[in-house]
């Protein structure tokens, strides 16, 4: 060799070490081949740990699969129909795992009778990329799963053309032929429903100018000229250097059943609140101008009394005091009716209150009756909570409970009662305990409602309505009354929650 031709040989060495590239060199016929050491480096060997070595040391090395595709490739090339030689293909590693090369090589001399002779190439290693490469496939698949899974399509806005793309699954939720043609704004626009447009308009205007991103539902035209509801999210995701919007991206939802479902709940809610609102405005007039009627009975029953005076014999004034004691009765009750109908609209608004004070309210209210029953009461003012509540209701409710709790004791008992307090979760929960006449279970749920009544008038005075009072106020509270007792003789526990968060209150 001339010394130019080593200095040559040796310098293309150092540039094809720089590359990283290994080298092969494969006598077709022979069988003989030549690796150079980043070749064996490769597959973490030494070159003279391989040696001799021969075209089968590329077969043990190369995965079975990929061996078949190599040789194919090969012969295309052999037979002109490709000028070079390229495949991919895994070779094991010394470590046990496969690695990934890219094969290259062309023929570089040929037989007198056209035959390959000598094929010269390169392993490249690039199980890297081919790493990268599937681990993008893979989050791509799953990418595509994952909105298959959520039914979630995806928009994309080009603004300087005016080009709305729209994915597979946009075109799907509308019952349309998925189209690779874009539509641009206007079109987008003209399939939106005209009420939902006034709003919708805005958001987009805003969101290209400030650029939060926007959420928002609104209808659109399907394939079958019906409306489907949709959630719209989106967001400007490339701006000019100026800072003007070039793209906007999103996604639509469908989202038409929990929107059908919503409207038809808040239908129902205002039928019931319109219904609810009416049967208040009739137990109102109804309680209030039958007192008018009634009080003429009562004054003419009076007036009839005094002047028949003693023509009247024991009979007829039994009769008499029956006829007024009913219209005491009924006046009564519509007088407890009347109060059942004011509960939320006339008492104090809603604000912070505390209970203790209402309690020690009730308590001086209900002293006459405390004072003649002996009642014992106890309770600790400091655990009380504040509660943003109307304080009359609140007053009213207290006065209810603890009113009952005093009037149905055991005959020959005085009352004990105790009031206590607990937190439970978002909610406080107060109890109005006492050991009392009891309740039977199966009469729970009836003693809530307006006029029922588990005692007759002679047993213990009332009206029936005191307890419809209380859950009418403790609903309106967004709270819960319920009832608790092992049955007759055994004591009654009224409970009853009141939200801890002002908001949840209402
Ligand atoms: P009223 O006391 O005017 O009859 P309420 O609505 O306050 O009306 O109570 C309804 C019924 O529930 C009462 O008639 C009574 O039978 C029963 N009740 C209420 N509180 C108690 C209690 N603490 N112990 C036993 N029974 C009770």
């Amino acid at each position: 060799m001339r010394i130019d031709e080593f200095e040559e040989r040796e310098s293309l060495k150092n540039i094809l070490w720089g590359t990283g590239v290994g080298t092969w060199e494969w006598n077709v016929q022979t069988g003989e081949t030549r690796f150079n050491e980043r070749w064996a480096e490769i597959v973490g060997y030494r070159l003279d740990e391989l040696q001799p070595t021969t075209i089968d040391t590329w077969m043990s090395f190369a995965h079975p699969e990929d061996l078949q595709e190599s040789e194919q490739k090969l012969n295309a090339h052999f037979q002109g129909e490709a000028d070079y030689y390229e495949c991919e293909a895994r070779m094991r590693h010394r470590g046990g795992h496969w690695i990934w090369v890219l094969d290259r090589g062309r023929v570089v001399t040929w037989t007198e009778d056209g035959e390959p002779e000598w094929v010269a190439g390169t392993h490249l290693d690039i199980t890297q990329r081919k790493q990268t490469e599937a681990a993008l496939r893979e989050s791509e698949r799953l990418y595509r799963l994952a909105q298959t899974a959520t039914g979630v399509g995806i928009w994309n806005w080009s603004l300087e053309k005016d080009q709305v793309f729209w994915d597979q699954h946009c075109w799907k939720m509308l019952g349309m032929q998925p189209s690779d043609q874009p539509m641009n704004y206007k079109s987008w626009r003209d399939r939106l429903h005209p009420d939902d447009l006034l709003r919708v308009e805005p958001e987009v205007q805003k969101q290209l100018k400030e650029g939060q991103g926007f959420v928002i539902e609104f209808r659109f035209l399907t394939a079958n000229n019906t409306w489907l509801w949709l959630q719209g999210r989106g967001q400007v995701v490339e701006k000019t250097s100026a800072g003007l919007p070039l793209r906007m991206m999103g996604t639509h939802t469908d989202i038409h059943q929990r929107k059908e479902a919503e409207i038809r709940q808040q239908e129902q809610a205002e039928a019931l609140k319109n219904s609810n609102q009416e049967l208040e405005q009739f137990a109102y007039v109804a309680s209030h101008d039958l007192r008018q009627p009634l009080r003429m009975i009562n004054s003419y029953l009076q007036m009839l009394e005094r002047r028949l005076g003693d023509d009247l014999d024991t009979d007829n004034r039994k009769m008499m005091d029956f006829a007024r004691s009913g219209a005491q009765r009924l006046d009564q009750m519509l007088l407890s009716l009347l109060e059942y109908s004011r509960v939320g609209r006339k008492g104090q608004p809603k604000q912070q209150v505390s209970l203790a004070t209402s309690i020690e309210e009730v308590l001086n209210f209900l002293y006459p009756e405390i004072q003649s029953s002996g009642a014992e009461i106890t309770w600790n003012p400091d655990e009380w909570p504040e509660v943003y509540a109307s304080f009359d209701e609140m007053t009213r409710l207290f006065q209810n409970l603890i009113g009952n709790a005093i009037k149905y004791h055991k005959a020959d008992q005085v009352p004990v009662i105790h009031l206590g307090v607990s937190s439970k979760g978002a909610f406080w929960e107060m109890v109005i305990e006492d050991q009392g006449i009891g309740i039977d279970s199966t009469q729970f749920s009836r003693l809530f409602q307006v006029f029922q009544r588990l005692h007759a008038q002679g047993e213990y005075e009332g009206t029936g309505v005191g307890l419809a009072i209380a859950r009418k106020i403790v609903e309106r509270h967004r709270g819960e009354i319920w009832v608790e007792s092992e049955g007759e003789g055994q004591g009654s526990c009224f409970y009853f929650t009141l939200p801890k968060n002002r908001a949840e209150a209402g």
